[in-house]
Protein backbone atom coordinates (compact mmCIF):
# COMPACT_ATOMS: atom_id res chain seq x y z
CA UNK A 1 0.00 0.00 0.00
CA UNK A 2 1.24 3.75 -1.02
CA UNK A 3 0.89 4.85 2.68
CA UNK A 4 1.43 8.91 1.28
CA UNK A 5 -1.27 8.52 -1.20
CA UNK A 6 -3.88 6.28 -0.07
CA UNK A 7 -6.39 6.62 -2.87
CA UNK A 8 -4.13 5.51 -5.37
CA UNK A 9 -4.73 2.05 -4.76
CA UNK A 10 -7.24 -0.49 -4.96
CA UNK A 11 -7.86 -2.40 -2.01
CA UNK A 12 -8.06 0.63 0.25
CA UNK A 13 -11.63 1.91 1.51
CA UNK A 14 -11.50 2.86 4.77
CA UNK A 15 -8.01 5.48 4.79
CA UNK A 16 -9.24 6.88 1.83
CA UNK A 17 -12.88 7.87 2.74
CA UNK A 18 -10.86 9.45 6.03
CA UNK A 19 -8.37 11.03 3.48
CA UNK A 20 -11.65 12.27 1.02
CA UNK A 21 -12.93 13.80 4.23
CA UNK A 22 -9.93 15.49 5.59
CA UNK A 23 -9.07 17.10 2.06
CA UNK A 24 -12.88 18.12 1.59
CA UNK A 25 -12.68 19.97 5.00
CA UNK A 26 -8.74 21.40 4.53
CA UNK A 27 -10.46 23.44 1.15
CA UNK A 28 -12.16 25.41 4.18
CA UNK A 29 -9.12 25.94 6.04
CA UNK A 30 -5.34 27.95 4.70
CA UNK A 31 -2.75 25.59 5.83
CA UNK A 32 0.49 24.84 3.94
CA UNK A 33 0.14 21.67 1.32
CA UNK A 34 2.98 20.14 2.83
CA UNK A 35 1.47 21.11 6.31
CA UNK A 36 -1.88 19.51 5.76
CA UNK A 37 0.46 16.59 4.01
CA UNK A 38 1.68 15.98 6.85
CA UNK A 39 -1.07 16.49 9.26
CA UNK A 40 -3.07 13.72 6.86
CA UNK A 41 -0.30 10.84 6.54
CA UNK A 42 0.41 8.02 8.91
CA UNK A 43 3.94 8.35 10.66
CA UNK A 44 4.37 5.06 11.33
CA UNK A 45 2.95 1.79 10.68
CA UNK A 46 3.97 -1.17 12.31
CA UNK A 47 2.88 -4.61 10.69
CA UNK A 48 4.18 -8.20 12.40
CA UNK A 49 3.59 -11.61 12.90
CA UNK A 50 3.75 -13.62 15.76
CA UNK A 51 3.48 -17.34 16.63
CA UNK A 52 1.30 -18.83 19.22
CA UNK A 53 0.82 -22.30 20.02
CA UNK A 54 -2.70 -24.24 19.35
CA UNK A 55 -3.80 -27.45 19.74
CA UNK A 56 -0.42 -29.87 19.39
CA UNK A 57 1.27 -27.11 16.29
CA UNK A 58 1.44 -23.17 16.04
CA UNK A 59 -0.37 -20.38 14.55
CA UNK A 60 0.86 -17.29 13.11
CA UNK A 61 -1.16 -14.04 13.55
CA UNK A 62 -1.20 -11.09 11.87
CA UNK A 63 -1.23 -7.85 14.13
CA UNK A 64 -0.72 -4.09 12.95
CA UNK A 65 0.09 -0.79 15.60
CA UNK A 66 -0.56 2.08 13.45
CA UNK A 67 0.83 5.90 14.80
CA UNK A 68 -0.98 8.04 12.95
CA UNK A 69 0.34 11.53 14.22
CA UNK A 70 2.93 12.72 16.40
CA UNK A 71 1.84 16.33 17.16
CA UNK A 72 1.39 15.41 20.78
CA UNK A 73 2.88 12.92 22.93
CA UNK A 74 1.43 10.05 24.25
CA UNK A 75 -0.31 8.67 20.69
CA UNK A 76 -3.42 7.16 22.24
CA UNK A 77 -5.88 4.79 20.13
CA UNK A 78 -7.49 1.40 21.55
CA UNK A 79 -6.60 -2.71 20.06
CA UNK A 80 -9.18 -4.40 17.93
CA UNK A 81 -9.35 -7.92 18.08
CA UNK A 82 -11.53 -9.28 14.73
CA UNK A 83 -10.65 -11.51 11.83
CA UNK A 84 -11.68 -8.40 9.83
CA UNK A 85 -8.97 -6.29 10.50
CA UNK A 86 -6.65 -5.34 8.09
CA UNK A 87 -3.79 -2.79 7.85
CA UNK A 88 -5.83 -0.01 5.56
CA UNK A 89 -8.38 -0.41 8.63
CA UNK A 90 -5.98 0.16 11.62
CA UNK A 91 -4.55 3.43 9.62
CA UNK A 92 -8.53 4.84 8.99
CA UNK A 93 -9.15 4.34 12.60
CA UNK A 94 -5.88 5.72 13.99
CA UNK A 95 -6.39 8.96 11.40
CA UNK A 96 -9.55 9.30 13.14
CA UNK A 97 -8.17 9.15 16.81
CA UNK A 98 -6.22 11.80 16.05
CA UNK A 99 -8.92 13.84 14.89
CA UNK A 100 -11.06 12.99 17.56
CA UNK A 101 -8.31 13.93 19.98
CA UNK A 102 -8.07 17.08 18.61
CA UNK A 103 -11.91 17.87 18.23
CA UNK A 104 -12.47 17.10 22.90
CA UNK A 105 -9.10 19.18 23.23
CA UNK A 106 -7.58 15.48 24.35
CA UNK A 107 -3.68 16.20 24.24
CA UNK A 108 -2.72 13.04 22.46
CA UNK A 109 -1.86 12.11 19.00
CA UNK A 110 -3.51 9.46 17.50
CA UNK A 111 -2.86 5.69 16.69
CA UNK A 112 -4.21 2.22 16.86
CA UNK A 113 -3.84 -1.55 16.85
CA UNK A 114 -5.02 -4.23 15.25
CA UNK A 115 -4.74 -7.87 15.80
CA UNK A 116 -6.45 -10.20 13.25
CA UNK A 117 -8.35 -12.97 15.31
CA UNK A 118 -11.76 -14.11 16.00
CA UNK A 119 -12.04 -13.80 19.72
CA UNK A 120 -14.81 -16.36 19.58
CA UNK A 121 -12.70 -19.22 18.15
CA UNK A 122 -9.86 -19.13 21.35
CA UNK A 123 -9.65 -19.84 24.61
CA UNK A 124 -9.20 -17.32 27.94
CA UNK A 125 -5.38 -18.61 27.80
CA UNK A 126 -5.04 -18.68 24.05
CA UNK A 127 -6.43 -15.24 24.17
CA UNK A 128 -3.98 -14.11 26.99
CA UNK A 129 -1.09 -15.16 25.61
CA UNK A 130 -2.28 -13.25 22.06
CA UNK A 131 -2.40 -10.59 24.08
CA UNK A 132 0.81 -10.35 26.29
CA UNK A 133 2.66 -11.17 22.86
CA UNK A 134 1.45 -8.91 21.01
CA UNK A 135 2.56 -6.31 23.88
CA UNK A 136 6.19 -7.46 24.35
CA UNK A 137 5.96 -7.00 20.01
CA UNK A 138 5.17 -3.45 21.03
CA UNK A 139 7.55 -3.41 23.62
CA UNK A 140 11.05 -4.59 21.77
CA UNK A 141 10.03 -1.58 19.08
CA UNK A 142 9.15 1.06 21.77
CA UNK A 143 5.42 1.00 20.37
CA UNK A 144 3.83 1.07 23.67
CA UNK A 145 4.98 3.59 26.87
CA UNK A 146 2.79 6.21 29.05
CA UNK A 147 4.85 8.88 27.16
CA UNK A 148 5.07 7.14 23.85
CA UNK A 149 1.70 4.81 22.93
CA UNK A 150 -0.94 4.13 24.90
CA UNK A 151 -3.45 1.50 23.61
CA UNK A 152 -6.90 0.89 24.87
CA UNK A 153 -10.36 -1.22 24.27
CA UNK A 154 -11.88 -1.08 20.96
CA UNK A 155 -13.81 -3.98 18.77
CA UNK A 156 -13.41 -7.10 20.02
CA UNK A 157 -11.49 -6.24 23.45
CA UNK A 158 -12.32 -4.96 27.01
CA UNK A 159 -11.35 -4.53 30.79
CA UNK A 160 -9.71 -8.45 30.79
CA UNK A 161 -7.25 -7.32 27.99
CA UNK A 162 -6.20 -4.37 28.95
CA UNK A 163 -5.33 -5.63 32.38
CA UNK A 164 -2.96 -8.59 30.64
CA UNK A 165 -1.54 -5.65 28.66
CA UNK A 166 -0.82 -3.44 31.79
CA UNK A 167 0.74 -6.57 33.96
CA UNK A 168 3.05 -7.32 30.93
CA UNK A 169 4.07 -3.94 30.28
CA UNK A 170 4.80 -3.45 34.08
CA UNK A 171 6.49 -6.98 34.03
CA UNK A 172 8.77 -6.23 31.19
CA UNK A 173 9.75 -2.59 32.95
CA UNK A 174 10.06 -3.31 36.42
CA UNK A 175 10.49 0.11 38.56
CA UNK A 176 9.04 2.13 36.33
CA UNK A 177 6.57 4.37 38.34
CA UNK A 178 4.58 5.30 35.86
CA UNK A 179 3.66 1.98 34.34
CA UNK A 180 0.24 1.54 34.39
CA UNK A 181 -0.35 4.27 32.51
CA UNK A 182 0.76 2.46 29.02
CA UNK A 183 -2.72 1.64 28.49
CA UNK A 184 -6.11 2.64 29.55
CA UNK A 185 -9.84 0.66 29.97
CA UNK A 186 -8.28 -1.63 32.84
CA UNK A 187 -10.34 -2.69 35.77
CA UNK A 188 -10.51 -0.95 38.55
CA UNK A 189 -8.73 -3.12 40.58
CA UNK A 190 -5.48 -2.85 38.14
CA UNK A 191 -6.19 1.47 38.32
CA UNK A 192 -8.71 1.75 36.19
CA UNK A 193 -11.35 5.09 36.03
CA UNK A 194 -14.74 4.67 37.25
CA UNK A 195 -16.63 5.30 34.61
CA UNK A 196 -14.73 4.51 31.46
CA UNK A 197 -17.02 1.38 30.88
CA UNK A 198 -20.03 2.99 30.19
CA UNK A 199 -17.91 6.42 28.64
CA UNK A 200 -17.93 5.85 25.42
CA UNK A 201 -22.04 5.08 24.78
CA UNK A 202 -22.74 7.97 27.89
CA UNK A 203 -20.86 10.05 25.11
CA UNK A 204 -22.68 9.48 22.73
CA UNK A 205 -26.17 9.59 24.42
CA UNK A 206 -24.94 13.55 25.48
CA UNK A 207 -23.66 13.87 22.15
CA UNK A 208 -27.41 13.85 20.45
CA UNK A 209 -29.10 15.13 23.75
CA UNK A 210 -27.44 18.21 23.37
CA UNK A 211 -27.59 18.04 19.42
CA UNK A 212 -31.74 17.66 19.67
CA UNK A 213 -31.33 20.42 22.09
CA UNK A 214 -30.73 23.41 19.28
CA UNK A 215 -34.42 24.83 18.14
CA UNK A 216 -32.60 26.23 15.16
CA UNK A 217 -31.12 22.58 13.40
CA UNK A 218 -34.10 20.37 15.09
CA UNK A 219 -36.66 22.98 12.88
CA UNK A 220 -34.31 22.73 9.89
CA UNK A 221 -34.85 18.65 9.62
CA UNK A 222 -38.20 18.68 10.68
CA UNK A 223 -37.61 17.26 14.31
CA UNK A 224 -39.07 18.90 18.03
CA UNK A 225 -36.07 19.54 20.43
CA UNK A 226 -35.17 17.33 23.40
CA UNK A 227 -34.69 13.92 23.57
CA UNK A 228 -38.15 12.48 25.26
CA UNK A 229 -40.44 10.48 23.34
CA UNK A 230 -37.70 10.29 20.49
CA UNK A 231 -37.71 6.91 18.85
CA UNK A 232 -34.49 5.48 18.02
CA UNK A 233 -33.05 2.49 16.71
CA UNK A 234 -29.11 1.22 17.92
CA UNK A 235 -26.96 -1.66 15.72
CA UNK A 236 -24.89 -3.53 18.10
CA UNK A 237 -25.38 -4.51 21.57
CA UNK A 238 -21.25 -4.26 22.62
CA UNK A 239 -20.03 -1.89 24.72
CA UNK A 240 -20.45 1.49 22.92
CA UNK A 241 -24.28 0.62 21.56
CA UNK A 242 -25.19 -0.96 25.05
CA UNK A 243 -24.15 1.90 26.75
CA UNK A 244 -25.52 4.42 23.98
CA UNK A 245 -29.08 2.70 24.68
CA UNK A 246 -28.90 2.50 27.91
CA UNK A 247 -28.61 6.68 28.55
CA UNK A 248 -30.30 7.42 25.69
CA UNK A 249 -33.80 6.01 27.42
CA UNK A 250 -32.35 7.39 30.91
CA UNK A 251 -32.83 10.61 28.94
CA UNK A 252 -35.95 10.08 27.94
CA UNK A 253 -35.67 8.40 24.62
CA UNK A 254 -37.70 5.29 23.38
CA UNK A 255 -35.70 2.71 21.85
CA UNK A 256 -37.83 0.82 19.00
CA UNK A 257 -34.84 -1.16 17.55
CA UNK A 258 -31.95 -3.37 18.32
CA UNK A 259 -29.87 -4.86 15.61
CA UNK A 260 -27.30 -7.05 16.38
CA UNK A 261 -25.22 -9.73 14.03
CA UNK A 262 -27.65 -12.03 14.27
CA UNK A 263 -30.60 -10.30 13.28
CA UNK A 264 -33.33 -7.54 14.74
CA UNK A 265 -35.76 -6.39 16.83
CA UNK A 266 -38.61 -3.82 17.00
CA UNK A 267 -41.11 -2.37 18.95
CA UNK A 268 -42.66 0.98 18.26
CA UNK A 269 -43.60 1.41 21.80
CA UNK A 270 -40.50 0.72 23.28
CA UNK A 271 -38.54 -2.38 24.00
CA UNK A 272 -36.41 -2.78 27.84
CA UNK A 273 -32.91 -2.40 26.71
CA UNK A 274 -31.83 -4.24 29.90
CA UNK A 275 -34.53 -6.97 29.84
CA UNK A 276 -33.03 -7.26 25.66
CA UNK A 277 -29.56 -7.36 26.84
CA UNK A 278 -30.00 -10.06 29.39
CA UNK A 279 -32.36 -12.27 27.00
CA UNK A 280 -29.23 -12.44 24.48
CA UNK A 281 -26.91 -13.34 27.18
CA UNK A 282 -28.94 -16.29 28.64
CA UNK A 283 -30.15 -17.45 24.80
CA UNK A 284 -27.43 -16.14 22.54
CA UNK A 285 -29.30 -14.33 19.91
CA UNK A 286 -31.31 -11.19 20.29
CA UNK A 287 -34.14 -12.82 18.50
CA UNK A 288 -37.00 -14.37 20.53
CA UNK A 289 -37.02 -11.55 22.96
CA UNK A 290 -40.82 -11.32 24.34
CA UNK A 291 -41.00 -7.91 23.88
CA UNK A 292 -40.57 -8.01 20.14
CA UNK A 293 -43.40 -7.13 17.88
CA UNK A 294 -40.96 -7.42 15.01
CA UNK A 295 -37.73 -9.70 13.91
CA UNK A 296 -35.30 -9.44 11.03
CA UNK A 297 -33.38 -12.07 9.98
CA UNK A 298 -31.02 -9.72 8.20
CA UNK A 299 -29.92 -7.28 10.69
CA UNK A 300 -29.66 -4.76 8.10
CA UNK A 301 -33.55 -4.50 7.65
CA UNK A 302 -33.35 -3.51 10.98
CA UNK A 303 -31.61 -0.26 10.10
CA UNK A 304 -34.53 0.24 7.86
CA UNK A 305 -37.43 0.35 10.25
CA UNK A 306 -38.85 3.82 11.52
CA UNK A 307 -37.10 5.68 13.98
CA UNK A 308 -36.12 9.61 14.66
CA UNK A 309 -32.61 8.84 15.56
CA UNK A 310 -29.96 6.05 13.93
CA UNK A 311 -27.03 4.99 16.23
CA UNK A 312 -24.73 2.52 14.43
CA UNK A 313 -22.76 1.35 17.06
CA UNK A 314 -20.69 -1.80 15.27
CA UNK A 315 -18.53 -1.39 12.43
CA UNK A 316 -17.43 0.41 10.16
CA UNK A 317 -19.37 0.59 6.08
CA UNK A 318 -23.19 0.03 8.01
CA UNK A 319 -24.82 3.01 5.66
CA UNK A 320 -24.14 3.13 2.05
CA UNK A 321 -25.48 4.38 -1.27
CA UNK A 322 -26.80 0.95 -1.47
CA UNK A 323 -29.51 1.32 1.78
CA UNK A 324 -29.36 5.14 3.05
CA UNK A 325 -32.49 5.53 0.73
CA UNK A 326 -34.56 3.24 2.64
CA UNK A 327 -33.13 4.61 6.10
CA UNK A 328 -36.26 6.56 7.89
CA UNK A 329 -34.07 8.22 10.28
CA UNK A 330 -33.08 12.34 10.58
CA UNK A 331 -30.62 11.24 12.60
CA UNK A 332 -27.86 9.52 12.20
CA UNK A 333 -25.75 9.32 15.50
CA UNK A 334 -21.73 7.62 14.91
CA UNK A 335 -21.58 5.54 17.74
CA UNK A 336 -18.98 3.00 15.67
CA UNK A 337 -16.02 4.23 13.76
CA UNK A 338 -17.01 5.06 9.84
CA UNK A 339 -20.43 3.75 9.96
CA UNK A 340 -21.67 6.03 7.01
CA UNK A 341 -19.54 6.11 3.70
CA UNK A 342 -19.34 9.47 2.27
CA UNK A 343 -22.07 8.77 -0.74
CA UNK A 344 -24.29 8.10 1.67
CA UNK A 345 -23.65 10.77 4.30
CA UNK A 346 -23.82 13.07 0.97
CA UNK A 347 -27.33 11.66 0.31
CA UNK A 348 -28.31 11.82 3.65
CA UNK A 349 -27.87 15.43 4.21
CA UNK A 350 -29.62 16.43 0.66
CA UNK A 351 -32.63 14.04 1.94
CA UNK A 352 -32.83 16.48 4.63
CA UNK A 353 -30.83 14.74 7.55
CA UNK A 354 -28.27 15.23 10.05
CA UNK A 355 -25.60 13.68 10.95
CA UNK A 356 -23.46 13.76 14.43
CA UNK A 357 -19.81 12.27 13.37
CA UNK A 358 -17.98 9.16 15.27
CA UNK A 359 -15.29 11.46 15.34
CA UNK A 360 -17.14 13.78 17.80
CA UNK A 361 -19.79 10.84 18.95
CA UNK A 362 -17.79 8.10 20.13
CA UNK A 363 -14.80 11.04 21.95
CA UNK A 364 -15.92 9.60 25.06
CA UNK A 365 -13.68 7.38 25.64
CA UNK A 366 -11.09 8.74 24.92
CA UNK A 367 -11.77 11.49 26.83
CA UNK A 368 -12.31 9.46 30.03
CA UNK A 369 -9.07 7.58 28.78
CA UNK A 370 -7.35 10.68 29.30
CA UNK A 371 -8.70 10.94 32.98
CA UNK A 372 -7.54 7.24 33.80
CA UNK A 373 -4.06 8.34 32.21
CA UNK A 374 -4.17 11.17 33.89
CA UNK A 375 -4.57 9.19 37.71
CA UNK A 376 -2.39 6.51 36.80
CA UNK A 377 0.29 9.58 36.35
CA UNK A 378 -0.70 11.21 39.42
CA UNK A 379 -0.97 7.97 41.31
CA UNK A 380 -4.00 9.09 43.57
CA UNK A 381 -7.91 8.64 42.53
CA UNK A 382 -9.67 11.66 41.46
CA UNK A 383 -11.47 13.19 44.64
CA UNK A 384 -9.68 11.60 46.96
CA UNK A 385 -7.31 14.23 48.52
CA UNK A 386 -10.38 16.97 48.48
CA UNK A 387 -13.82 15.02 49.48
CA UNK A 388 -13.44 15.31 53.18
CA UNK A 389 -12.48 18.72 52.72
CA UNK A 390 -14.70 19.59 50.15
CA UNK A 391 -17.59 18.09 52.67
CA UNK A 392 -16.77 19.96 55.74
CA UNK A 393 -16.59 23.28 54.13
CA UNK A 394 -20.18 22.38 52.80
CA UNK A 395 -21.12 21.69 56.01
CA UNK A 396 -20.27 24.72 57.36
CA UNK A 397 -22.38 26.41 54.82
CA UNK A 398 -25.19 24.91 55.84
CA UNK A 399 -24.88 24.76 59.15
CA UNK A 400 -24.36 28.96 58.85
CA UNK A 401 -27.71 29.27 56.55
CA UNK A 402 -29.52 27.09 58.88
CA UNK A 403 -28.49 29.25 61.40
CA UNK A 404 -29.02 32.81 59.81
CA UNK A 405 -32.49 31.82 58.40
CA UNK A 406 -33.68 29.30 61.48
CA UNK A 407 -35.25 27.05 58.79
CA UNK A 408 -32.99 23.36 59.73
CA UNK A 409 -33.13 20.93 56.07
CA UNK A 410 -34.12 17.88 56.08
CA UNK A 411 -31.56 14.97 56.41
CA UNK A 412 -32.03 14.32 52.70
CA UNK A 413 -31.34 18.04 51.46
CA UNK A 414 -28.34 18.24 54.36
CA UNK A 415 -26.84 15.16 53.12
CA UNK A 416 -27.27 16.57 48.82
CA UNK A 417 -25.55 19.75 49.47
CA UNK A 418 -22.95 17.89 52.12
CA UNK A 419 -21.82 15.49 50.08
CA UNK A 420 -18.56 15.77 48.14
CA UNK A 421 -18.23 14.23 44.87
CA UNK A 422 -16.70 10.73 44.21
CA UNK A 423 -14.45 10.15 41.52
CA UNK A 424 -17.96 8.46 39.15
CA UNK A 425 -19.19 11.96 39.57
CA UNK A 426 -16.84 14.15 38.94
CA UNK A 427 -15.29 11.56 35.40
CA UNK A 428 -19.55 11.97 34.44
CA UNK A 429 -19.51 15.92 35.03
CA UNK A 430 -16.04 16.33 32.97
CA UNK A 431 -17.26 13.58 30.04
CA UNK A 432 -20.60 15.93 30.51
CA UNK A 433 -18.35 19.12 29.85
CA UNK A 434 -16.90 18.22 27.06
CA UNK A 435 -18.63 16.64 24.93
CA UNK A 436 -21.34 19.99 25.49
CA UNK A 437 -18.66 22.26 25.03
CA UNK A 438 -17.27 20.34 21.70
CA UNK A 439 -20.43 20.37 19.92
CA UNK A 440 -21.10 23.68 19.96
CA UNK A 441 -17.44 24.01 18.70
CA UNK A 442 -18.20 22.47 16.08
CA UNK A 443 -21.29 23.96 15.63
CA UNK A 444 -19.93 27.41 15.73
CA UNK A 445 -17.71 26.26 12.62
CA UNK A 446 -20.59 24.28 10.75
CA UNK A 447 -22.81 27.37 11.32
CA UNK A 448 -19.56 29.60 10.08
CA UNK A 449 -19.74 28.81 6.53
CA UNK A 450 -22.89 27.15 4.51
CA UNK A 451 -20.50 25.79 2.19
CA UNK A 452 -19.12 23.63 5.01
CA UNK A 453 -21.98 21.86 4.78
CA UNK A 454 -21.53 18.86 7.21
CA UNK A 455 -21.00 18.64 10.89
CA UNK A 456 -18.16 16.00 10.01
CA UNK A 457 -16.68 18.61 7.75
CA UNK A 458 -16.59 20.98 10.83
CA UNK A 459 -15.42 18.73 13.27
CA UNK A 460 -12.54 18.15 10.82
CA UNK A 461 -11.93 22.06 10.09
CA UNK A 462 -11.47 22.61 13.78
CA UNK A 463 -9.49 19.40 14.15
CA UNK A 464 -7.17 19.90 11.01
CA UNK A 465 -6.64 24.28 12.58
CA UNK A 466 -5.58 23.04 16.23
CA UNK A 467 -3.21 20.51 14.93
CA UNK A 468 -1.51 22.68 12.38
CA UNK A 469 -1.09 25.30 15.50
CA UNK A 470 0.74 22.22 17.16
CA UNK A 471 2.81 21.23 14.61
CA UNK A 472 3.53 25.07 13.62
CA UNK A 473 4.88 25.74 17.14
CA UNK A 474 7.02 22.53 17.38
CA UNK A 475 9.00 23.64 13.58
CA UNK A 476 10.83 21.11 12.17
CA UNK A 477 13.92 19.26 13.72
CA UNK A 478 16.45 19.11 12.70
P1 LIG B 1 -17.82 -4.55 21.09
O1 LIG B 1 -16.99 -5.67 20.62
O2 LIG B 1 -17.99 -4.35 22.56
O3 LIG B 1 -19.29 -4.60 20.46
C1 LIG B 1 -19.58 -4.68 19.11
C2 LIG B 1 -20.95 -5.32 18.96
O4 LIG B 1 -21.37 -5.24 17.60
C3 LIG B 1 -20.97 -6.78 19.36
O5 LIG B 1 -22.04 -7.04 20.24
C4 LIG B 1 -21.15 -7.51 18.02
O6 LIG B 1 -21.84 -8.73 18.14
C5 LIG B 1 -21.96 -6.48 17.24
N1 LIG B 1 -21.89 -6.66 15.79
C6 LIG B 1 -20.87 -7.14 15.04
N2 LIG B 1 -21.19 -7.15 13.75
C7 LIG B 1 -22.45 -6.68 13.66
C8 LIG B 1 -23.35 -6.46 12.58
N3 LIG B 1 -23.01 -6.71 11.32
N4 LIG B 1 -24.58 -5.95 12.86
C9 LIG B 1 -24.93 -5.69 14.13
N5 LIG B 1 -24.13 -5.88 15.19
C10 LIG B 1 -22.90 -6.37 14.96
O7 LIG B 1 -17.18 -3.26 20.39
P2 LIG B 1 -17.33 -1.74 20.86
O8 LIG B 1 -16.17 -1.44 21.74
O9 LIG B 1 -18.71 -1.49 21.29
O10 LIG B 1 -17.04 -1.00 19.47
C11 LIG B 1 -18.05 -0.78 18.50
C12 LIG B 1 -17.63 0.37 17.60
O11 LIG B 1 -17.40 1.53 18.40
C13 LIG B 1 -16.34 0.15 16.81
O12 LIG B 1 -16.45 0.82 15.57
C14 LIG B 1 -15.29 0.84 17.67
O13 LIG B 1 -14.16 1.24 16.91
C15 LIG B 1 -16.09 2.04 18.14
N6 LIG B 1 -15.57 2.68 19.36
C16 LIG B 1 -15.40 1.99 20.52
C17 LIG B 1 -14.94 2.65 21.65
C18 LIG B 1 -14.81 1.95 22.99
O14 LIG B 1 -14.54 2.65 23.99
N7 LIG B 1 -15.03 0.66 23.09
C19 LIG B 1 -14.60 4.00 21.58
C20 LIG B 1 -14.79 4.69 20.39
C21 LIG B 1 -15.28 4.01 19.28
Amino acid sequence: MNINNPTADQDTHFFGDVCKNFDHAAQFTHHDAGLLDQIKSCNSVYRFRFPIRKGNGFEVIDAWRVEHSHHQSPTKGGIRYSEMVNEDEVMALAALMTYKCAIVNVPFGGAKGGIKINPKNYTVGELENITRRYTVELIKKNFIGPSIDVPAPDYGSGEREMGWIADTYATMNPGQLDALGAVTGKPISLHGIAGRREATGRGVAIAVRECVSVAEDMQKIGLTTGLSGKKVIVQGLGNVGYYSAKFLSEFGAVIVGLCEFEGAIYNADGLDVEAVFQHRKSTGSILGYAGAKQEFKNTMDGLEQPCDILVPAALENQITAENIANIKAKIIAEGANGPTSPEAEEAFYKAGGMIIPDMYANAGGVTVSYFEWLKNLSHVAFGRINRRFEENSNLNLVNMVEGITGVPLTPIQRATIVKGASELELVNSGLEDTMIRSYHEIREIYKSNPAIGTLRNAAMVGAINKIAVSYQNLGVWP
